[in-house]
């Protein structure tokens, strides 16, 4: 019965998107990745954004029955406010992002945006009022003029520009003989991760949704990039509702809450300095990272010298 029940709804839910004018067909399948267990309610509302305010109350949430990834994750982020989610790999912060933006149901507990829970409005209302920047941007089989104007369908080309700048990508494109018409994706220019990134922080920038999540990735740049980055990453989330989850912790120090989360856990929380004066885990986290960051530059001043 599983079987046939969930294609039924698929469709159902493709068919809609498709009925909204969603024609595109890379965009069709960008929403095949999405599970199909997911379904507005008959009586769903549109998201009513006011301040923007994110809560997870109790939330819970398993992938698969016999492992719980989320175990009674509590935390708001008021209006305008930054939290950062900080904690080792396996951790379930990713997982955190993708509730918010419900690409899955809660198992237990809820999530409201200005009281409203996510179960009870249109998921396309849902996903126009949230900025997703995830750890693994696809960019779509088409030009770069594209692939950031689709944060805003109707942007004029000059402000399409306009965010390619502030995302600091804009001298990477002026370096492609054909610009920002130069074809990207699986099947035109490949892009580095840092430069997929900018694009779509360009992208977000263009959409200027109150309500931003930003799965930094930058682990695997070089520290130039990643500055970069991390300047596109406070212009966007100035005086929105920010979720940031972090990998390197020199990005969080200025957040209004970190929570570090271990094993589906909060573990501990609080602002940067508190946190380090408890000395528990943000604080050996901190000094991990600063020891390697300062063996890096020895190494890199070793290799500059004669
Ligand atoms: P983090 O972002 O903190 O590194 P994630 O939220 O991505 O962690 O993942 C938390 C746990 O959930 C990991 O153990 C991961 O293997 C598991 N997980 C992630 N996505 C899925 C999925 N689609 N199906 C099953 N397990 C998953
Ligand atoms: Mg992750």
């Amino acid at each position: 019965l599983m079987q046939l029940f969930i294609p039924l709804n698929f469709f159902g839910f493709m068919h809609r998107e498709i009925k909204q004018g969603l024609v595109d067909l890379e965009a069709m399948f960008e929403l095949m990745r999405q599970p199909a267990e997911v379904i507005d309610k008959t009586d769903a509302a549109p998201l009513a954004v006011s301040g923007g305010a994110v809560r997870f109350d109790n939330v819970s949430f398993h992938y698969d029955a016999d492992r719980p990834i989320l175990k009674g994750v509590s935390f708001e982020v008021p209006a305008g406010k930054t939290v950062a989610i900080v904690g080792p790999s396996g951790a379930g912060k990713s997982t955190i992002s993708r509730l918010l933006f419900r690409f899955y149901d809660v198992t237990d507990g809820s999530i409201t945006i200005d009281g409203q829970d996510l179960r009870d409005v249109q998921q396309q209302s849902l996903r126009h009022n949230i900025g997703m920047v995830p750890q693994d941007t696809v960019l779509f089989n088409d030009t770069l003029l594209y692939n950031i104007g689709y944060g805003r369908p109707d942007a004029e080309q000059s402000e399409i520009v306009e965010a390619a700048r502030l995302a600091q990508v804009s001298d990477f494109i002026a370096s492609l003989p054909a610009g920002f018409q130069t074809e990207v994706g699986e099947r035109g220019l490949k892009l580095s991760g840092g430069e997929k990134q900018r694009v779509a922080i360009a992208r977000t920038i263009l959409k200027a949704p109150p309500i931003l999540v930003l799965d930094e990735a930058t682990s695997a740049l070089d520290s130039h990039t990643e500055q970069e980055i991390q300047t596109a990453l406070d212009e966007v989330s100035q005086n929105r509702t920010t979720v940031v989850i972090a990998h390197r912790l020199s990005t969080v120090i200025g957040a209004d809450e970190i929570i570090v989360l271990e094993a589906g856990k909060i573990r501990e929380r609080g602002r940067h300095a508190d946190l380090l004066e408890q000395g528990g885990l943000y604080a050996s986290m901190w000094d991990r990272q600063r020891e390697a960051s300062e063996a890096q530059e020895r190494l890199r001043q070793a290799m500059q010298g004669d």
